[in-house]
């Protein structure tokens, strides 16, 4: 969705590691090389989230210049309340592109389904704008983004030349270090192996801890996970439309 007016594009820019991470400057620094960038997104880290939405209670937003450089407004809520907040009520006109990133972690595999980070771009799409969400697959908060954010670079250019389809958000996932280049991969089969740690607090009462690791159920060499461990950036269009297609035509004659 390209803008038509002589007004430079205006690129929303949100992320899940909340509005201070290291990543969401880094993304910003990108965009603002393609036209104005407003910055919304959680006051706080917000990662694996997923789509939740803030029903019961109000969001605030706090303005903030970001590194001295940017507008930023900071929700009391998760990514896609930021998404669907600055849509509704906090931008002065409707943005040309939504960007959430650049995550610390990975978003790759299974991943996506949990992501923030993912979720804030796909809450970009169902609005109707050209969205795309980027993350670096390291989680040190210090990694080098350079490749992911040539990455971006490259496919923000695209995207905002081309537009997107109807339906389809884009997923960037990049190795830390300079980029070696970007290939389309489609989402591996994957799955977490759930592992908690099991620990008893001073009151006598259980409580876990969340570790689990990621098991890759694919064999197949163009999956976004084997893509980043060959040390390319990963690129898919994922859709938020879940139907099962495959099913349908089996089940056109199923009576109940
Ligand atoms: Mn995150």
């Amino acid at each position: 969705m390209v803008s038509m007016s002589s007004e430079q594009p205006l690129i929303l820019v949100c992320n899940d590691d909340g509005i201070f991470s290291p990543g969401i400057l880094a993304l910003a620094d990108v965009a603002d090389e393609f036209g104005q960038v407003e910055i919304i997104a959680p006051d706080r880290q917000q990662s694996a989230v997923g789509h939740a939405i803030t029903m019961s209670t109000p969001l605030r937003s706090r303005s903030f210049q970001i590194d001295g450089r940017f507008n930023g407004q900071a929700v009391t809520g998760t990514p896609a309340d930021s998404v669907k907040l600055g849509h509704d009520q906090l931008l002065d006109r409707k943005p040309d592109l939504v960007v959430s990133g650049i995550n610390h972690g990975s978003n790759a595999g299974i991943n996506i389904l949990y992501s923030g980070t993912v979720s804030a771009a796909t809450e970009g799409t169902i609005l109707g704008y050209s969205s795309i969400a980027f993350s670096c697959t390291d989680y040190d908060e210090d990694a080098d983004l350079s490749g992911a954010k040539e990455a971006a670079r490259r496919v923000i250019k695209y995207v905002l030349e081309n537009g997107l389809p109807k339906g389809v958000t884009l997923n960037l996932n990049a190795p830390a270090g300079p980029l070696q280049g970007i290939r389309w991969a489609r989402q591996a089969n994957s799955r977490y192996v759930e592992e908690f740690e099991g620990r008893v607090d001073p009151h006598n009462e259980s409580y876990y801890w969340m570790k689990g690791t990621m098991e890759v159920l694919d064999e197949a060499e163009d999956v976004d996970v084997k893509v980043l461990e060959k040390g390319y950036a990963s690129l898919t269009p994922i859709q938020y439309d879940m139907t099962a297609y495959s099913l349908m035509k089996d089940v056109e004659d199923v009576e109940l």
